[in-house]
């Protein structure tokens, strides 16, 4: 009998997720007070689409908020926006995505369900522009010995939701900031940004936040290979909405990087404490996972912990055991593991996300 490891399936193979996909629409409603839209479902999202443009179960080209759509005549009603596919609110109608019939694609093309589009469409992802604080001089890629962070959105894993309802989860405000990484592995203490590693300097953020909350020192009295990730947020990050003084992390990470897995919560949050490292904002512990995807956008719906009267930008959703599972691997979503996000629509619609 072969025995699998949780960590021999931990691939860090960070590949991107489809912007735009072939899609059934699986529902058309009517949206009160409209006659000339009406409301969609697409995957786990919700959109407005023209009425009468689609059936129940046609296939239609569904592109994600954040695509990038390229300059050509058929998305030109999206030049005033940048054209960037945003959140938007129609007749009281959340909108996110939008649905274009098939004939935007080349002939030849197969239609096939969930067949990605992305490229041959020339789309990209809208990333922010990197504030100056935030930009150092890279050192290196980022080290292949820690996956990346990333989570998908619940609206595209139905099937995650179907294999996973029931189980016991912890929810975690998600901070919108910028995603840091430090480690120490054979002696070296390294600090990385979202996709890079960072050579130390006296400007740069993440080196300049590390040195304030001493982590390296941290790091090394653990006396083991290990990584701790977390959200770079504040002053001067993504307009900190949140109002703080300074620039903080707060941990949502901790890797065993010579067994290649993420330490479960318990462990994590017991490290991250003995540390006297801030984790992020918990929403809930004890929540038993629902197969129920506008629920779950429900409850990340929220004001912040951090500052009461602010929207959240959303909540993250993980099983207190680490789970690898190769139907996500399979899916293209990202390294395998069972942790997803749920963006708050208000916060997208406030912000102009
Ligand atoms: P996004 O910012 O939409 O790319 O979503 C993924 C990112 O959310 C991760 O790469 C983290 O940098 C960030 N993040 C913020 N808060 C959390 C949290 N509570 N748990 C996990 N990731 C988080
Ligand atoms: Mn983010």
């Amino acid at each position: 009998m072969w025995r699998f490891s949780s960590s021999q399936t931990l691939l860090n193979n960070n590949k991107m997720r489809k912007l735009a996909s072939i899609q059934k629409i699986k529902a058309l409603e009517p949206i009160e007070g409209a006659d000339a839209i009406e409301k969609a479902t697409v995957l786990g999202w919700q959109l407005v689409v023209k009425k009468g443009e689609f059936n129940v179960e046609d296939m239609a080209v569904y592109c994600e908020i954040d695509s990038l759509m390229p300059d050509k005549p058929e998305f030109e009603f999206l030049k005033p926006r940048g054209m960037r596919i945003k959140t938007v609110r129609l007749r009281g109608q959340v909108s996110q995505g939008i649905c274009f019939p098939l004939s935007i694609l080349p002939s030849d093309f197969a239609v096939v369900e969930d067949a990605d589009c992305t490229d041959i469409l020339g789309i990209t992802k809208y990333e922010p522009a990197m504030p100056a604080c935030l930009s150092g001089i890279a050192k290196g890629k980022f080290p292949s010995f820690i996956p990346k962070t990333d989570e998908t959105r619940v609206q595209v894993l139905q099937k995650v939701l179907d294999k996973y309802k029931g189980e016991k989860c912890y929810v975690t405000e998600k901070l919108d900031g910028s995603s840091a990484t430090f480690y120490v592995k054979d002696g070296e203490f390294g600090v990385c940004s979202r996709n890079l590693e960072l050579i130390e300097d006296a400007e740069n953020s993440f080196w300049k936040v590390a040195r304030q909350m001493d982590i390296e020192r941290k790091l090394r009295s653990i006396g083991k290979n290990i990584s701790i990730q977390g959200e770079l947020i504040g002053e001067g990050i993504q307009g900190n909405k949140l109002k703080l003084k300074g620039q903080t992390v707060k941990f949502f990470n901790a890797f065993d990087i010579d067994k290649f897995e993420y330490l479960n919560f318990f462990d994590f949050n017991k490290l991250i404490g003995e540390l006297k490292l801030p984790i992020v904002p918990i929403v809930a512990l004890d929540y038993e996972l629902e197969n129920d995807i506008d629920a779950i956008v429900k409850m990340a719906t929220i004001k912040s912990q951090i500052l009461k009267d602010v929207w959240a930008e959303g909540i993250v959703i993980r099983p207190y055991t680490e789970k690898i599972d190769l139907l996500l691997l399979n899916e293209n979503f990202d390294n395998g593991r069972v942790s997803f996000k749920a963006i708050n629509p208000e916060f997208l619609l406030k912000y102009g996300e």
